[in-house]
């Protein structure tokens, strides 16, 4: 797992600070979206907010992470399965959120339809949260 940390750090030209391997741990560990709330009721050591959030920084304009936009205006957090780039994100994917235990992931299969907007209006980015109920909690019902 170390090892691994430390690759993906090299890979995506980062240095090494205990800051970004413990969060970095943190989001190969979860297969959820994590908010900065999360992230810093969960990491061991006690970094500053703003450590946090400048690590939260650099990893998304690194493309390792991107943002999920939550309901109720949160902010959260997931890991870039696709290739992004240090300039682009490239996430075309449905976000899910479960109502029964309040986790959000990606649904990296499931791809938000093309949007066509009337003249005059340019895209930059589109994001779609879809809330239900999550594999997880369907199967405890049964
Ligand atoms: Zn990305
Ligand atoms: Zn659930
Ligand atoms: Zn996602």
């Amino acid at each position: 797992m170390q090892n691994e940390i430390k690759n993906i750090l090299k890979e995506y030209d980062l240095r090494n600070t205990s800051c970004r391997e413990e969060i970095l741990d943190l989001f190969l560990q979860r297969n959820f979206a994590l908010s900065h709330a999360d992230i810093e009721s969960t990491i061991h050591e006690d970094f500053d907010r703003v450590t946090v959030y400048r690590t939260l920084k650099t990893f998304l304009d690194k493309g390792l992470i991107h943002k999920v936009l939550d309901d109720e205006g949160v902010t959260k957090y997931a890991l870039c399965k696709e290739k992004c780039s240090h300039t682009e994100h490239h996430h075309e994917h449905v976000h899910f959120k479960c109502m029964t235990c309040g986790l959000t992931n990606c649904l990296d299969s499931v791809l938000i339809p093309s949007i066509s907007l009337p003249a005059g209006y340019s895209l930059s980015e589109t994001s779609l949260l879809v809330q239900g109920t999550c594999q997880d909690c369907n199967q405890k019902r049964k």
